[in-house]
Order: structure tokens, then sequence, then C-alpha cells
């Protein structure tokens, strides 16, 4: 689509006009309502359904919605491994969604096929379908999993298709108290 200017109006308590590229407008709509398709395979499942439980609230990010129609789904979530059996299934699945679409690899299963280095499961959803954002983790955090939507979303506001992986976060609560034991603990065994 063709850089095109546009006016809109704005209505509300106060009138008034703002200006925008008409692919800035649509792509800031496109990253708060993000309809999702869960390709749930294994254990990565139950952190799923904890990111998107109301504790943790993905509604905040327009993308709690989810629909079990590819043709109805922005974005496919590939939650767990993928075994060889499955990949028709998932390229299939890929395939009937609409433009736009994109894909987060939840997992370190389904980003490179974890610890399952054998002739049953595929070595990283992208030997399939193209990614777009992975999300490390065996599984991952609720937190990482939200960093990974997050940069999904920083993606489509840009216009970005190229890959992003997700960075590990520290733990500060990790780093401060168990770490110390743990240091306090290797003193004293030796
Ligand atoms: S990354 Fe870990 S938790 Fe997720 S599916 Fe693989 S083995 Fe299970």
């Amino acid at each position: 689509m063709g850089e095109v200017t546009r006016t809109v109006t704005i209505e509300g308590n106060e009138q008034g006009f703002a200006t925008t590229k008409l692919d800035a407008l649509l792509s800031w709509a496109r990253k708060y309502s993000l309809f999702q398709y869960p390709f749930v395979t294994a254990c990565c499942g139950m952190e799923f359904m904890a990111a998107v439980s109301p504790r943790f609230d993905i509604a905040r990010f327009g993308a709690e919605a989810p629909r079990f129609s590819p043709r109805q789904s922005d974005v496919l979530w590939v939650v767990g491994t993928i075994s060889q059996r499955q990949a028709p299934v998932l390229r299939r699945i890929y395939e009937q969604m609409m433009e736009p679409k994109w894909v987060i690899a939840f997992g370190t299963c389904a980003s490179c096929g974890g610890f399952y280095d054998n002739y049953t499961t595929v070595p990283g959803l992208d030997k399939i379908i193209p990614c777009d954002v992975y999300i490390p983790g065996c599984p991952p955090r609720p937190e990482a999993v939200f960093d990974g939507l997050m940069l999904l979303q920083d993606k489509i506001a840009s216009g970005d298709r190229s890959p992003g992986v997700v960075k590990p976060r520290q733990d500060p609560a990790l780093a401060k108290s168990d770490l110390v034991t743990l240091r306090t603990s290797a003193g004293r065994a030796e």
C-alpha cells in the first residue's frame, strides 16, 4: 500500500483533526486488535494458559480473543513441540490464515526443537512456515511471553517482517536472594 495521507476527524468530548499516513493508522489499529490462534501441542500449553489468564491480563494488549478458525485469526501461536506428523497440519493452518498474518514461536521446542534432537521432531517451526517472533524458554515465563507480544506489536507498527528474538530478563528477586543463598551454600560445602 502506498503512503497515502488522510485527514481523520476525532470525535469525543472535543472535536478536532489529525493528519497521519493511512499505513500508520492501519498498523496502529492492527497491533491492538490481534485475534490469536493457539496451536498447542505440548507442555508449554500450561504456561500459555497461565499467560492468557486474568492474572496477567493479556487483554491490556488487545490480544485476548482466541479464534479457532484460521481465517479469523491474525496471530498464530505455535506452543510446544512440533512432530513431523503435525508439520503438514501446521502448514495448512498457516496457509488458511488471511493476510496480514503473524507467527509467534512459544518456547524452545517451537523455536528450535528443544532437546528433542531426533527424527520425529521438527527442529523449529521456521522449517515449515515463516516466524516473526521467537520466545525462548522451557517453558517461557509469562513476562517473556508479553515481551514477545510487545515485540510483535512494535514490528506490526513499523512494518518490520524480520524475525525477532525475546532477550532473557534477569530476575531481580533471584539475583538478590536465591543466588546469594546458593553461593553461601556452595561456600559452606567447600
Ligand atoms: S519448551 Fe519445554 S515446556 Fe515447552 S514444549 Fe518443549 S519441553 Fe515442553
